[in-house]
């Protein structure tokens, strides 16, 4: 059986694939192969892919197909995450030249794949529907050593007409709390002072699961008892599974980041139900003035889709006005863009491109207004900062995030890094926020 060496991972998407690219690497360094950070120097390269856009698809195969011109005999390749289990044996016909297929719910499947492969020399393929949790999260090498991401629930019952999540990664599955907090317990005994607990809905937490009678806001008290963890975040959530519970750990729990997530995707009610969101933007917008009401200098994040199927130029205007009216921290834009496999793919996509692009740009516009006040109303603040490296372009600077998840500059000779430091913002940049130690 040919002997690998050197494996190259590159990772397509979201955190949970980066966390899944993480445990991948933990399995294969634990087979004895070496990570390389060039795929011209490893016999085995990994594309970890993300489906949830058209043009994350696209990239994927737009890469993995230039291989096909290398040696075939040079390194075995293979397609892990999202697409594999979207495209399942159709990525054989699309990409002849790959060697294996490993879907979302299979990661711990990939020393056996492997097994096959170099064995049969034939292509091998698992991607089950759901998952189980054999994955062994505590094999997980991460790169990052200051802030780690933590599994707590895997897929999604929500839904929503335009996401493939529910089609590639199957029907949510809670992680049992024991090994949730063993792992958080092993990370903080190993420096680690942040974590970010990782679910495509978090706050579904437990419900798959009556008999625990452990939901996510009890996940959240337990973790704030491991003294080590200075901060806790999570992502994402679902504004139907926000619960009262989960706002009061916000307000009342030490470790617990005062930023919550809160993804309406469009400012229409009309539009919401056609995207299945289950909720009224009317809702909506109650639930945001109760959280606002229970922790007043709580911080939102959103995702906004434009362009979906039917959004009338009155209804994207809504969008608009939510949008000024809620002035979120962070607010992830995108356009719409049809997914197979999903309810929406069968709806004419209506919106012209130029359209959707106008409105995209214009949402983006007023964002960055909003970015800018924000930050020019921090000048002269003091504000506590999770110190997470040295600035790359700039060494003699370090980098590391508020509470509220703003990123932050500031000079120091010092080595910081894994320490909370109190810093006085100054100034600020397109995405950061300068600032000097108080
Ligand atoms: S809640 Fe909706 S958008 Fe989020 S993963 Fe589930 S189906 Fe997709």
């Amino acid at each position: 059986m040919r002997h690998l060496k050197k494996f190259y991972v590159k990772t397509y998407g979201c955190q949970m694939n980066e966390l899944d690219s993480d445990v991948m690497t933990g399995i294969l360094e634990g087979r004895g192969l070496t990570k390389s950070y060039d795929e011209n120097d490893a016999d085995l390269l990994i594309f970890n892919t993300c489906s949830i856009r058209d043009l994350a698809e696209r990239k994927v195969m737009g890469k993995v197909g230039l291989l096909s011109r290398r040696d075939k005999s040079s390194a075995i390749i293979g397609v892990t995450g999202c697409m594999a289990n979207a495209k399942k044996e159709s990525l054989f016909q699309k990409l002849p030249h790959i060697d294996f297929v490993l879907g979302t719910n299979n990661i711990h499947n990939l020393n056996q794949v492997l097994d096959d492969v170099l064995t049969s020399g034939k292509q091998a393929i698992r991607t089950d529907d759901q998952f189980t949790f054999e994955l062994d999260y505590l094999a997980a090498k991460r790169e990052d050593k200051v802030k780690a991401y933590v599994s707590i629930i895997r897929g999604c019952d929500k839904f929503c007409t335009y996401c493939v999540v529910p089609y590639t990664r199957g029907p949510e599955v809670s992680r049992t709390p024991k090994d949730i907090l063993e792992e958080c317990k092993l990370l903080a005994d190993k420096g680690y002072k942040e974590i970010t607990l990782l679910g495509q809905n978090v706050n579904s937490y437990g419900k798959d699961q009556p008999d625990w009678n452990f939901l996510f806001h009890d996940l959240l008290y337990e973790i704030d008892k491991i003294p080590a963890i200075e901060r806790v975040r999570f992502m994402t959530s679902h504004p139907v599974d926000i619960t009262i519970e989960l706002m009061k750990a916000v307000r009342d729990l030490r470790t617990l980041c005062e930023f919550v997530h809160f993804p309406i995707q469009a400012g229409s009610s009309r539009v919401l139900k056609k995207m299945h969101r289950i909720y009224t933007v009317e809702q909506y917008l109650e639930k945001v003035r109760l959280l606002k009401e229970i922790v007043p200098n709580v911080s939102l994040g959103t995702d906004i889709i434009v362009g979906f199927p039917t959004e009338t130029d009155e209804e994207f205007e809504e969008t608009y006005r939510l949008l000024k009216e809620i002035e979120y921290s962070v607010a992830f834009l995108y356009t719409y863009s049809a997914r197979k496999g999903t309810p929406a793919m069968r709806w004419r996509d209506d919106v012209a491109e130029e359209v959707k692009q106008q409105r995209l740009q214009k949402l983006m516009a007023l964002q960055d207004q909003i970015y800018a006040k924000q930050r020019q109303a921090l000048i002269g603040q003091q504000v506590e900062v999770l110190v997470e490296k040295r600035s790359r372009k700039n060494p003699a600077h370090l980098k590391g995030r508020t509470r509220c998840w703003k990123s932050v500059l500031f000079a120091s000779e010092k080595d910081l890094i894994g320490t909370l430091q109190k810093v006085t913002v100054h100034g600020y940049s397109s995405q950061t926020l300068l600032a000097e130690l108080s």
